[in-house]
């Protein structure tokens, strides 16, 4: 704790692995002897650096760039890049040890790792974007490669930044090296059903969930937070289900449509336009705008998949969402909801996917993009989706199946955490002590 002091969201994500792991060290005390948990928690290195920039009156801006490797027992460090004004080194170092678990879940051998820069793009034009993004990777260049760390998107990263970066690296390295990213562009190195695959893979995950219940998608009520990319898809493949969306959301405020969300208007509003949500009503009168995103959590629903960012789903929400019947929440996002709301949840028998699990559907397909490149090939979107939804099952088989050998059954948090952290503490035990 001493050495990672203010670093909230990063021990509040560490305090739950460990609460988990309990059972594990209760039965195989040579974890302890080796001091896994130690060397677990402690990342490989964390980079900082200095982003100066140019804006378009000419003045220099500069930001702080960051990557964070923190494991890479599995394979090169995976994990995405975030430009938003929140990013710090709690944020950056509690998602790349969220990665670890999520990554090792997956089953395909990559590490695990994140980055990103306190950068804004909002509100830039797309000039400054690329001037900007471009002096962050001549940095950060140094410090990655196909077999060393294989950054990827996230909020504020998409296949025009990833563009950018592919770019700038391959002028400063003088070659093409199709494996240094992942999230291209499809015409350009980039894997088919990349852009769907979190949230269609949090769908997946939600289903097997309801299906261990004798329960599917069809005719459920969905809530789904957040308008970007995981939440678009976790929409689309949930209205493809069966099920009908009646709300979601961005910072600004939500939207219900108790006819069922129009997800294409979506798309084209957020992925096209970059527009606000709120626009939504102009073509949708049926629907209504409510200011403040929290709120939407008082819409009744079966299913709540919180897609938007950490911590933005807390205990009364939870509360509210069990008073109106919900059966089911998936995290979508990287930590959506807090401790306590998860424990409300659990205490009254709510099916509950964590993000480590059910988000992990996005760097899956990352991974696939890889051995596409080192191929020299590419996947048709029926072979990813496919292979997306064989690697969803099996993360939710091992996660169940981890949850009862060690005594929680259906606790699908702890079960994440044991099954996730058992294959890299094995890989660092095999590997020796460093
Ligand atoms: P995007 O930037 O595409 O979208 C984020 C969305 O959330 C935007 O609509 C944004 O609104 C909205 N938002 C931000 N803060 C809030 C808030 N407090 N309440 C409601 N809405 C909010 O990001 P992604 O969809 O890529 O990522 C979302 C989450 O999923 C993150 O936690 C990310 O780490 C995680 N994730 C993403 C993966 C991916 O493949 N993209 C993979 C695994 C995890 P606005 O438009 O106003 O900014």
């Amino acid at each position: 704790k001493n050495r990672n002091q203010g670093e909230k969201e990063f021990l509040q994500a560490a305090r739950e692995i460990f609460d988990s792991l309990r059972p594990v060290f209760l039965k195989h005390p040579e974890y302890i002897h080796n001091g896994i948990l130690e060397r677990i928690t402690e990342p490989d290195r964390v980079i900082t650096f200095r982003v100066a920039w140019e804006d378009d009156t000419g003045k220099v801006q500069v930001n702080r760039g960051f990557r964070v490797q923190f494991n890479n027992s599995l394979g090169p460090y995976k994990g995405g890049i975030r430009f938003h004004p929140t990013v710090n080194s709690s944020i950056m170092k509690f998602l790349a040890f969220e990665q670890t678990f999520k990554n090792a879940l997956t089953g395909q051998p990559i590490g695990a790792g994140k980055g990103g820069s306190d950068f804004n793009p909002k509100g830039k034009s797309e000039r400054e974007i690329m001037r900007f993004t471009q002096s962050f990777i001549t940095e950060l260049s140094k410090y990655i490669g196909p077999d060393m760390d294989v950054p990827a998107g996230d909020i504020g990263v998409g296949k025009r930044e990833i563009g950018y970066m592919f770019g700038q690296y391959n002028r400063l390295k003088g070659g093409y090296e199709a494996g240094v990213f992942t999230g291209k562009d499809p015409n350009h190195g980039g894997s088919l059903g990349r852009k769907e695959a979190t949230g269609y893979g949090t769908v997946y995950f939600v289903e097997e969930m309801l299906n261990a219940e004798n329960d599917t998608f069809e005719g459920k009520k969905v809530v789904v937070s957040g308008s970007g990319n995981v939440a678009i898809y976790a929409m689309e493949k949930a209205i493809e289900l069966g099920a009908v969306v009646l709300a979601c959301s961005d910072s600004s405020g939500y939207i219900y449509d108790p006819q069922g969300i129009d997800v294409e208007t979506v798309k084209q509003l957020k992925e096209f336009d970059s527009k606000r949500i709120q626009e939504y009503i102009k073509t949708h009168p049926n629907a209504v705008y409510h200011d403040g995103c929290t709120d939407i959590w008082s819409v009744a629903c079966d299913i709540a998949l919180p897609c938007a960012t950490q911590n933005e789903m807390e205990k009364e929400d939870a509360l509210l969402l069990i008073e109106n019947g919900v059966k089911a929440v998936g995290e979508g996002a990287n930590m959506p909801c807090t401790e306590e709301a998860i424990l409300a949840f659990q205490a009254k028998g709510v099916l509950f996917a964590p993000a480590k699990a059910a988000n992990a559907g996005g760097v899956a397909v990352s991974a696939m993009e890889m051995s596409q490149n080192s191929m020299r090939l590419s996947w048709t979107v029926e072979e990813v989706d496919e292979k997306l939804k064989q690697v969803m099952k099996n993360i939710y088989t091992s996660c169940y199946s981890a949850a009862e050998s060690y005594g929680h059954p259906g606790n699908l948090v702890i079960g994440a955490n044991i099954a996730g952290f058992l294959k890299v503490a094995d890989a660092m035990v095999a590997h020796g002590i460093h």
